[in-house]
C-alpha cells in the first residue's frame, strides 16, 4: 500500500472497489485509477475507473431497491440511519486516518470532520419520522384537502474532495430519511473514505441497492452525464465548483430534474473598529485557514476598518507565524498540504498578482518544495485592492488578503460585489449594526463574531451563483421530498 500510514484498527475499512447493489465490484472494463497521498505523492491504492455502463448498473440497482425502501416507515429508516451514525462514531479514528491519508488535512481536523459528518446521520434519523403533510381547509364547499410527502425517487449525488465524509453524509442522510435510494459518485481524489462509509452502511443493514457508490477519475464527466441524463434519476444534488454546477444543470434540463447545488463561494470577512480584536483574529484564523483554506465557506476577502487595520494586520500575522505546516499525521502539525499542484499554482498566481499590484506580504508567500510539491506557506498580505484577482476569484488556499475600508456603506458594497454568495462574516459589538449587516449581505449564511457556521442543525446553502437548496437542518429533507396534494370531494 505504498507508504507508512498509522494502521487502521479495522483493516476491512480500506477498500479498493466500488459498492453497487450491496456488493463490492470492479469496473466492467477492469480499469482502475491510482489515488495519491497529497502530502507525499505516494500511491495509496487504486479504485475502479467506472464508465457509463457501470453507472447505469448502479442506477438500475437503486431503481430496483426503491419500491420496497420507499414503503419502509420513517421510524424504520431512522433506526438504520442511527445504526450507521453509531458505526461512524465507533470507527471515528479509522475514518479520520483515511481522511488525512487521501485529503491531507491534519488528524485533529479529520476527527472534527468525522463528528460533523456523522452528525448528519444522527440529525436526519430524527427528521425521518417527522416528514408528514398537512390538512388544509378547502375554499370549495364539500371538499377536503390533505397533503402527503413522498420521496422524489432515485437520486444522483456528486461531491468534492475537500470534505471526503461530510459532503456525502450531508446528502445521503436526508435522502435516506426521505425514503429515496441513491447513486453517489465519490470524489476521484478521495474515494477511500466514501468506500469505508459504504462498508459501514452494509454493516448497519441498509438494504442492497439503497446506497450505491460509483468511482471514477478520468471518466468523471461520463459518469456525471449518465447520472444527469438518466430518466430514472429524479434528483441531482451536487457540491463543487460553479462551473461544473452550470454544466450539470444544463445536462439535467432534458429530464427536468429536481436539483440542489452547493457551489463556490468568495466569502467576505468584515471587522469593524468596535469589534473585539482577539475574537476577530481567532475568527479569521478559523475561517480562513481551516483545511488550509480549502473550504467553500472560507473567508476569501478580509475587510478591516481603518481604525483597527494596522493592529489587526499585526496580530493576525503573528498568529499565522505560529502555524506548523506538514503531513497530516505528524505531531503538532496545524496545517496540511493542498490537494494537488494545480491548487498550489492558483494560490501562487494570486499571491504574485497581489504583490505586483502593491500588496505587502507579512507572512509566507512561497511554495514549500522541501515539504513537497503540494505545500504552500500560510500567507498574509496587506494593502490589498479591489483590482487584484484575490478580490474576485475564490483562492481556495492558505492566503489571506487584508483590505482596508472606512465606512459601513462602502464595505457592504464591496462585500456584495461578486456573482457568488455563500457565507459572509462580520465582527462588531453594535447590536443595531449586527442586524443591519446580517440583512444587507447577499449570502446564504452569516457568521457574526464567529468564523465557523457549519452545524448539522443549521441550513447550509448559498444565493446567487453559489447555488440553491439547503442541506442540514429541518429544511434539508425537503430537497428529497415532493408534496402531493389530495382533494376529496362530495363530503
Ligand atoms: P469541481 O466542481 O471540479 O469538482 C467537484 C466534484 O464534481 C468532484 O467530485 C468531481 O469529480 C466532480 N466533477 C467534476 N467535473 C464533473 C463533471 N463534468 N460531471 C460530473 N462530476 C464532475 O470542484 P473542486 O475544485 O473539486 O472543489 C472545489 C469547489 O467546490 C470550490 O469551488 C468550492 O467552493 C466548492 N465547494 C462548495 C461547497 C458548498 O457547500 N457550497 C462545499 C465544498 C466545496
Amino acid at each position: 500500500m505504498g507508504h507508512s500510514v498509522p494502521p487502521l484498527s479495522d483493516k476491512s475499512l480500506l477498500k479498493s472497489q466500488a459498492y453497487v447493489n450491496g456488493k463490492w465490484v470492479d469496473a466492467k472494463s477492469g480499469k482502475t485509477f491510482e489515488v495519491t497521498d497529497p502530502s507525499t505523492q505516494k500511491t495509496i491504492g487504486t479504485m475502479p475507473e467506472m464508465d457509463a455502463s457501470d453507472t447505469q448498473a448502479a442506477i438500475d440497482a437503486a431503481s430496483a431497491a426503491l419500491p420496497s425502501f420507499r414503503k419502509t416507515t420513517g421510524r424504520e429508516r431512522a433506526r438504520m440511519l442511527r445504526k450507521w451514525y453509531q458505526l461512524m462514531v465507533d470507527n471515528a479514528d479509522d475514518l479520520a486516518k483515511l481522511i488525512t491519508w487521501e485529503n491531507g488535512k491534519p488528524m485533529a481536523d479529520a476527527k472534527g470532520e468525522v463528528a460533523y459528518a456523522a452528525g448528519f446521520f444522527e440529525w436526519f434519523s430524527e427528521e425521518a419520522p417527522r416528514a408528514y403533510g398537512d390538512t388544509i381547509a378547502a375554499t370549495i364547499p364539500g371538499n377536503r384537502i390533505f397533503t402527503i410527502k413522498q420521496p422524489v425517487g432515485v437520486c444522483g449525488l456528486i461531491t468534492p474532495w475537500n470534505f471526503p465524509a461530510a459532503m456525502i453524509t450531508r446528502k445521503i442522510g436526508p435522502a435516506l430519511a426521505a425514503g429515496c435510494t441513491v447513486v453517489a459518485k465519490s470524489p476521484g481524489e478521495t474515494p477511500f473514505t466514501a468506500a469505508a462509509l459504504a462498508e459501514l452502511a452494509h454493516r448497519a443493514g441498509i438494504p442492497a441497492g439503497v446506497v450505491n457508490i460509483v468511482t471514477a477519475m478520468k471518466n468523471t464527466a461520463e459518469v456525471g452525464e449518465t447520472l444527469t441524463s438518466s430518466p430514472i434519476i429524479k434528483k441531482v444534488s451536487f457540491t463543487g465548483s460553479t462551473g461544473v454546477g452550470k454544466l450539470l444543470m444544463k445536462q439535467s434540463s432534458g429530464t427536468l430534474k429536481k436539483l440542489s447545488f452547493e457551489l463556490g463561494g468568495n466569502a467576505p470577512f468584515i471587522v469593524f473598529d468596535d469589534a473585539d480584536l482577539d475574537i476577530a483574529v481567532a475568527g479569521a484564523i478559523a475561517s480562513k485557514f481551516r483545511s488550509s483554506g480549502q473550504t467553500c465557506v472560507c473567508a476569501n476577502r478580509l475587510y478591516i476598518q481603518s481604525g483597527i487595520y494596522d493592529k489587526f494586520c499585526d496580530a493576525f500575522a503573528e498568529k499565522v507565524k505560529g502555524f506548523k505546516v506538514g503531513g497530516g499525521y505528524d505531531e503538532g502539525v496545524t496545517h496540511g498540504p493542498l490537494i494537488h499542484d494545480r491548487a498550489v499554482s492558483k494560490v501562487a498566481a494570486h499571491v504574485k498578482d497581489a504583490v505586483e499590484q502593491g500588496g505587502k506580504v507579512l507572512v509566507g508567500g512561497q511554495k514549500m518544495p522541501d515539504l513537497g510539491s503540494n505545500f504552500f506557506q500560510p500567507t498574509v498580505i496587506r494593502d490589498m485592492t479591489s483590482q487584484m484577482s484575490l478580490a474576485h476569484e475564490e483562492t481556495f488556499g492558505p492566503v489571506a488578503g487584508l483590505f482596508k475600508f472606512d465606512t459601513e456603506a462602502e464595505v457592504v458594497k464591496q462585500a456584495n460585489d461578486t456573482e457568488v454568495g455563500l457565507a459572509g462574516y462580520f465582527f462588531s459589538k453594535d447590536i443595531q449594526r449586527c442586524y443591519r449587516i446580517a440583512e444587507a449581505l447577499e449570502v446564504g449564511m452569516v457568521g457574526i463574531n464567529t468564523g465557523l457556521v457549519s452545524d448539522a442543525a443549521a441550513p447550509f446553502g448559498g444565493v446567487k451563483e453559489s447555488g440553491f437548496g439547503r442541506e442540514g437542518s429541518k429544511y434539508g429533507i425537503d430537497e428529497y421530498l415532493t408534496i402531493k396534494m389530495v382533494t376529496m370531494g362530495g363530503m
